[in-house]
């Protein structure tokens, strides 16, 4: 509702603001303005959702305008073929710089658009004979559609902020929506966000691209609008201008990075009347925002007045047919199943490891190991702190690729493979360190849970396709049955970061458990738990298990271990050393003899 409520109040001002304004000088601010929330709501998708920073925003602006002003100028071509071509040859471009570059962790987009704006800048100053070099590319006509020539700052005002509208109707479809969960989740923890079916690199990529389409399509604009163009406007200064309106206004939300823009965009001319100290001004201006409101304006705004959100919304529907996890129907410790024998060794294998091994600079934290998982048993993976545990975990799931051995999950070999396929094949992680998304609602975070159940991708999320409604619906819906399943529900507006630690390990379990997984590998679910969260979690881990869900449960508390498992496998200094019954493990000497020491 808010949304609307926003959209339709800036539409009204869209209309009336050049009707109220008699000096030209107000509709070209307004204009600019306009240009610059194109290229800040692009950059918002990509900084504010999906964490990844560009300093080189101002050099796709510039390619655009360019692109677009020698086309129609040297090449005759029409102005809106030719900054379609423009938008895609700056696509390609961005396309060409990220994969490369987004496919590593940290910063490298950063540095690669640093070193881009400049080499642009080079380009367009040196290539004298197609950019007119220092002096700038002038002639270029206004734009033209049809009969409409754009040939006023009041015609190009309606064409502007349009389109700047329809770009924040996109951009608010796309973060509400399956992906726009899945960016910040990705902005949130990469690892968690690929082991729920994130295809991370490849949705850095995609929102890369589409951001730097976003400024090539404001950098054409402006071309045609101004009909001179010069590389002075596309320098890196501008791009730390468009970053700062990012961040300034409110980080990773449309309405703040639209407020940023208005606000520093205007900044400057406001404080002309400090004259040569008006840099000194702009300065102090943005250092107390960030201070003060770190998270921006809007943001700051907003969490200083709702700090915690807390649900009212207990009569929300859900169903609990088919297959859902039923509360209270186990017993406080998993009593034995019955129809599976812990002793089993050839059928029901849902998980084959063989002879992994793996190192990292000389030590070996798993040597040749190899052990199975059967369905709907609960597996403990036990072992003084170092013997491979967490590694036999990242190694499964998908994060590190064992040097040697194979892996089989249902038959299929899987070693090597990403988080995100193994999540597509069922099988979800919990991570030791708490990795709850903190900058998502509960509910939010066990919605990404179901990415790799779901499929609306990009293009059906920004123009909200038939289906993309009832497909979130469905999402919506599941998520808040497994939230009461793991007594979160009214919690489930919350932010992840309001909770306790115990109640955001379950979050990640619940998460972990959304799509129905066929196999869920928890990682020391109880470290820094209370006794009566321990038990909490023993009974959800039971519960998992009657529904035929297999666990593999690393773990320090032996109580649990023994009381919920249904074999034991040991590991110690990445060796297995034992495998059986709790019972037999409790009696075995190699494996006392690692907890305790050996006494020879
Ligand atoms: P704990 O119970 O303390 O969590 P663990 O059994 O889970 O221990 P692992 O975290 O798997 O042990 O670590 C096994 C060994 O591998 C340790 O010596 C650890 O330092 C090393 N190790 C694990 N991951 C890495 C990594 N990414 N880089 C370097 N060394 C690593």
């Amino acid at each position: 509702m808010k949304h609307y409520l926003g959209l339709l109040v800036l539409a009204g001002v869209i209309i009336v603001f050049p009707l109220s304004v008699s000096n030209p000088y107000y509709l070209n601010v307004a204009n600019i303005i306009g240009l610059n929330s194109i290229v800040v709501a692009g950059l918002n998708l990509l900084i504010g959702y999906a964490g990844q920073i560009s300093l080189g925003h101002a050099a796709f602006y510039g390619l655009g305008a360019y692109f677009s002003g020698i086309l129609t100028v040297t090449y005759q071509v029409n102005p809106i073929p030719a900054m379609l071509l423009a938008m895609l040859a700056t696509g390609l471009i961005a396309l060409l710089i990220g994969i490369p570059t987004l496919k590593l962790h940290g910063h490298y987009l950063v540095m690669a658009t640093v070193g881009f704006n400049l080499i642009v800048n080079i380009i367009i100053l040196q290539w004298d004979s197609v950019t007119g070099s220092p002096s700038g590319f002038p002639g270029i006509p206004n734009l033209k559609i049809g009969a409409l020539v754009f040939d006023t700052d009041q015609k190009m005002y309606y064409l502007i902020w349009g389109l700047s509208f329809l770009i924040i109707i996109l951009s608010l479809n796309l973060v509400r929506s399956r992906v726009g969960r899945g960016l910040r989740a990705l902005h949130g923890s990469e690892p968690a966000a690929s082991s729920l079916g994130v295809q991370t690199a490849r949705y850095k990529v995609k929102v890369f691209v589409i951001s730097t389409m976003f400024a090539s399509l404001a950098g054409s604009l402006y071309a045609y609008y101004l009909t001179f163009i010069s590389p002075k406007t596309f320098d890196i200064f501008f791009s730390i201008e468009l970053v700062t309106m990012v961040i300034a206004g409110g980080i990773g939300n449309v309405w703040g990075a639209l407020l940023g823009t208005v606000f520093f965009t205007t900044l400057p001319s406001v404080l002309d009347v400090f004259d040569e100290y008006k840099d000194i001004f702009y300065g102090l201006i943005l250092v107390v925002i960030l201070i003060f409101l770190p998270q921006g304006v809007l943001v700051g705004i907003k969490e200083y007045f709702f700090a915690r959100k807390r649900s009212s919304d207990k009569d929300i529907q859900a169903d609990d047919g088919g297959r859902v996890f039923s509360r209270g129907s186990s017993a406080a410790f998993c009593p034995p199943l019955g129809r599976i024998s812990p002793d089993r060794t050839d059928d029901g294998v849902i998980l084959s490891v063989r002879d992994v091994s793996i190192n990292f600079g000389g030590i070996m934290a798993l040597a040749q190991v190899s052990l199975d998982l059967f369905e709907g048993q609960v597996t403990a993976l036990i072992g003084p702190n170092g013997a491979g545990k967490t590694t036999m975990i990242n190694v499964v799931s998908g994060i590190h690729r064992p040097t040697e051995g194979s892996i089989s999950f249902f038959g299929q070999e899987v070693k090597g493979k990403r988080s995100y396929y193994l999540a597509g094949l069922g099988l979800t992680r919990t991570f030791q360190n708490n990795q709850t998304f903190s900058n998502m609602t509960v509910l939010e975070n066990v919605m990404v849970g179901l990415h790799a159940k779901t499929g609306k991708e990009f293009i059906s999320s920004m123009f909200h396709l038939p289906g993309t409604g009832r497909e979130e619906k469905a999402i919506e819906q599941r998520a808040w049955e497994v939230l009461r399943f793991f007594r979160l529900e009214d919690k489930g507006h919350w932010s992840a970061s309001a909770l306790s630690f115990g109640e955001q390990k379950r979050v990640e379990m619940a998460r972990a458990l959304a799509p129905n997984p066929r196999l869920i590998l928890l990682d020391e679910p109880v470290a820094g738990l209370n006794m009566t969260e321990t038990d909490e979690i023993a009974k959800l881990i039971c519960d998992i298990r009657n529904q035929g869900i297999s666990v593999l449960l690393v773990e320090h508390d032996m109580n649990l271990v023994m009381g919920i498992s249904d074999r034991v496998v040991v590991l110690n200094y990445g060796r297995k050393i034992a495998e059986g019954r709790p019972q037999e493990i409790q009696k075995d000497e190699a494996v006392l003899a690692a907890y305790l020491g050996s006494v020879d």
